[in-house]
């Protein structure tokens, strides 16, 4: 049997994991990355948006800085996320995009002088700067409050990609793919590697590293419809809940995008909003303002999801043969336009919609997109619970999203964390590596274990015509999570859909494939992949149904109210060995250190139960504030939330804006 070595092993290769290899490479430590199709086909690819951070460069994004971009996002979580790791998120989105732009992203660019944009249904002009011609740009997303999403036309995800997966050559990191992260090895408490599923011989062996990353991205694939590619099933984060040790957090905070076409689930980009795209009903009405008449369309995602299906609930939805749905309007914003800065979504519509965005209406409705969700780590991107075993992107609950993430922020939390991570891992190994002792035997156990899991797959009858096959339960999975949770939740729903999930869960163990061969066989690795899947979704719906509140993406029509008096936490699941169903813990998000207390997130309902310790909170800030006014900004910060003392060395440093150059402030 095939063991081998090295510092770290990065599970998946997208965004997160490329970015997190780099940057242990460039440590001199030995990396190896796996992925299950060529990295640069990761799904990061898909992303067409764009990246948020605070540059300030373009005119709609001047007196933009990273206190703004920190506000948003907390406010964008509806606080649920850990402002630890939102502060530091802002800080280094910045400079996550200038060292992308040094490794020739073709970022968009501030063109000086006058031009033309569509704001609230109107055309303005808009004037840019001289002095920021040729720097990069940004565009109107995320219900940011300064336009800071950067951008290459509505490829962003792909040309990030392209970047980072030649950075990968260029440092020497071996990219494995066609290999899939099938179980982690660990004794309990400290995690030892991997074993490794070759996809097309069938080979088990092993991979024992110092220090084991997984960066998998989300598990959308077990909603029935959603924007994710069809990879994107969760195997990262479902290994690490059968440890037995390792936690997942928020599980049931999962995004649903307003704008994917009807039927394919195809996305086209928050872009298409940002930049002046309009939502209609069956009337041809634009509806958003009359729900929300100071963000409208931009409001964040989880309020216009619910809108538009509160809008269509109203009888105001466009019936079809693929299902209801609603109208985007994006030729308002011209066939320039169109052609320039969204190829990409016009293509998407001539080929799987037969139509001409420049001169028809899209049709959309909310699709399953983006998890919040994912392995519990600390703000170090370590699993507080199983050693050596660090999540990154969208596979991690770091927790920089709560219980909404911002447009834009998930590509930044990619790169951003990746840089910290790799940077973390990196002293993780340089401080622990000499204590850990690589247990082969245990590498043997683990990969004998899931040998004769899989043997007894293929030893199994293949399945009656009529009864459970793979296939069968996949679509009884699917049809359960969009029904029951969805974007709106209830208490009887949610019931039904855990007593059938882990109903399906224990028929999954038993049922039998037709091609029964160990080597390169879709059927074997959609039955071994299936338990697994349903675990992850009995997470999200459990979570969902103990939460008994309404928060961001989770709106539980019962319990409609925010309630940080008894809900200020963060759900964590485990999964004992053997149990039928995860065990929720909760984790509680202090009042009493944030920076930013919770308030109203200046759209959507206001129905808030407040936290005790809210106004004493506030009050102390305020108190501070007096007390070290005129101190200056990092004396403040530090006694505000010291963020700055928990970034590696390298990163501390402030980013420079062409403001600050201009007001001859010190560089
Ligand atoms: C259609 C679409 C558009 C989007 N647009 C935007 C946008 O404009 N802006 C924005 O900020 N965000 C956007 N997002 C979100 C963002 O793209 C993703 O959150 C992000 O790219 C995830 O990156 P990742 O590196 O975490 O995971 P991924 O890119 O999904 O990579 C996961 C990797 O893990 C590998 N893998 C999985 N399981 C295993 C296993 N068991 N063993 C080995 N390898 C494994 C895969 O092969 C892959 O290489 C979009 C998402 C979608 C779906």
């Amino acid at each position: 049997m095939r063991i081998e070595y090295t510092d770290v092993l990065v599970v998946g290769g997208g965004l997160a994991g490329l970015r997190t290899a780099v940057g242990a490479a460039r440590r001199r430590l030995r990396v190896e990355v796996l992925s299950l199709v060529p990295a640069k086909r990761s799904h990061s690819v898909a992303a067409q948006g764009g990246m948020q951070a605070s540059l300030g460069n373009a005119f709609k994004g001047m007196g933009d800085n990273e206190d703004v971009h920190f506000g948003d996002t907390v406010r964008g979580s509806d606080w649920g996320c850990d402002q630890l790791v939102a502060r530091m998120f802002a800080h280094m989105a910045p400079k996550a995009v200038r060292e992308l732009a040094a490794w020739g992203v073709p970022w968009n660019r501030v063109q000086r002088g006058a031009h033309e944009a569509v704001i609230d249904g109107e055309r303005v002009t808009l004037t840019e700067r001289d002095e920021a011609h040729g720097l990069i740009t940004a565009r109107d997303f995320g219900g940011t409050r300064k336009w800071r999403t950067c951008y290459t036309a509505d490829g962003t995800g792909h040309t990030m990609l392209y970047a980072l997966g030649d950075r990968a050559v260029a440092e020497g990191i071996p990219v494995r793919d066609r290999s899939e992260a099938v179980a982690l090895i660990h004794d309990g408490g400290r995690c030892q590697g991997a074993v490794v599923r070759d996809l097309e011989t069938g080979e088990l062996y092993a991979i024992l590293a110092a220090a084991t990353v997984i960066a998998t991205g989300g598990f959308g694939r077990i909603w029935g419809i959603s924007t994710n590619a069809i990879i994107n099933e969760g195997m990262g984060a479902a290994i690490a809940l059968e440890t037995g040790v390792a936690r997942l957090g928020n599980m049931e905070a999962v995004q649903f995008h307003p704008t994917a076409i009807v039927p394919a689930g195809i996305l086209v980009t928050e872009g298409c909003r940002g930049d002046g795209g309009l939502l209609r009903d069956v009337d041809g009405h634009r509806f958003m303002p009359d729900y929300e008449p100071e963000k409208a369309e931009l409001a964040s995602r989880d309020v216009v999801s619910r809108r538009m299906a509160e809008h269509m609930r109203r009888g105001k939805g466009v019936k079809s043969a693929a299902g209801e749905h609603l109208w985007l309007d994006i030729a308002v914003l011209g066939a320039a336009h169109i052609d320039h800065k969204l190829r990409e979504v016009k293509d998407i519509c001539r080929h799987f919609l037969g139509i001409d965005p420049a001169r028809d209406w899209i049709p959309v409705r909310p699709t399953q997109h983006y998890s919040m969700g994912g392995i519990r780590t600390d703000h170090r991107g370590e699993s507080p619970a199983l050693r050596g075993l660090f999540a990154v992107g969208e596979a991690a609950c770091w927790d920089l999203h709560g219980f909404n993430r911002l447009g834009g922020n998930s590509l930044a939390e990619t790169v951003v964390a990746g840089m910290l991570v790799g940077e973390y891992v990196a002293d993780f190994v340089e401080s622990h590596a000499g204590a850990l002792q690589f247990s082969p035997g245990l590498a043997r156990e683990f990969v004998g274990r899931e040998r004769a899991a899989l043997e007894a797959i293929t030893a199994r009858p293949a399945p009656a015509p009529g009864a459970d096959n793979v296939a069968s339960l996949r679509r009884g999975m699917e049809a359960t999570m969009t029904e029951h949770v969805g974007l709106f939740r209830n208490e009887a729903g949610l019931r039904t859909a855990v007593a059938t999930l882990v109903d399906l869960h224990a028929r999954a163990q038993r049922v039998g494939i037709a091609s029964r061969h160990l080597d390169a066989n879709p059927e074997l690795v959609a039955a071994y992949r299936l338990p697994r899947m349903l675990a992850l979704a009995l997470c999200a719906a459990q979570g969902a149904l103990e939460r008994r509140e309404s928060r961001g993406a989770h709106a539980r029509e019962d319990y409609p109210a925010r309630n940080d008096r008894d809900w200020l936490r963060r759900t964590l699941a485990w999964w004992p060995v053997g149990a039928a169903t995860p065990v929720l813990e909760y984790e509680p998000i202090r009042v009493e250190s944030m920076e930013l207390p919770p308030g109203f997130r200046g759209y959507g309902t206001r129905n808030i139960v407040e936290h005790p310790a809210t106004a004493l909170r506030e009050a102390e800030l305020e108190s501070i504030r007096a007390r070290l006014e005129g101190a200056g900004g990092a004396p403040l910060q530090a006694a505000l939330l010291d963020f700055r003392a928990r970034l590696p060395e390298r990163y501390r440093g402030d980013n420079e804006r062409i403001a600050d150059i201009e007001e001859g402030a010190p560089r």
